[in-house]
């Protein structure tokens, strides 16, 4: 949820790889890349590249084993629009916008945007059910 899309770091061709499965720094320019779906990924600025992930591995071994890993992750289309949501929020620091912006900004249609906000809401319960307690009473 931090990361801020597929070339948030592509401008520096210099940096080394890190395998996204097993870790090993690739710097001789030997890493594969492949382009995978994830609802989860939401790009700095440009919507039409929402929804993929670049992912990059050390051999072409690896890189099938993770597009594989991610075809089988579903792909949440409420956990999309939300990732909108954030993006154009983040846009508005104050906190200052109206819904109607919100639509327009967002892309979204006003089921996609409640979707979304819905979706907010319980991913933030799942936070802090896994990270906010330290019991395993379930809160509700
Ligand atoms: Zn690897």
């Amino acid at each position: 949820m931090t990361d801020s899309g597929p070339d948030a770091d592509g401008e520096d061709e210099a940096q080394p790889e890190l395998c996204d499965l097993c870790g090993t720094v690739v710097s001789d320019g030997s890493e594969s890349y492949a382009l995978v779906k994830d609802s989860s990924a939401i790009h700095a600025v440009d919507p039409r590249f929402d929804g993929a992930r670049m992912v990059v591995a050390c051999s072409p071994e690896h890189l099938r084993e993770l597009v594989e890993e991610y075809a089988r992750r579903p792909f949440v289309e409420a956990e999309l629009w939300a990732g909108k949501i954030d993006r154009v929020m983040l846009q508005h620091p104050s906190g200052a916008i109206r819904y109607s912006e919100l639509l327009e900004e967002t892309g979204l249609t006003p089921d996609q945007l409640e979707a979304g906000v819905t979706w907010k809401n319980e991913d933030y319960l799942r936070w802090r059910e896994q990270f906010g307690g330290d019991g395993p009473e379930p809160s509700s």
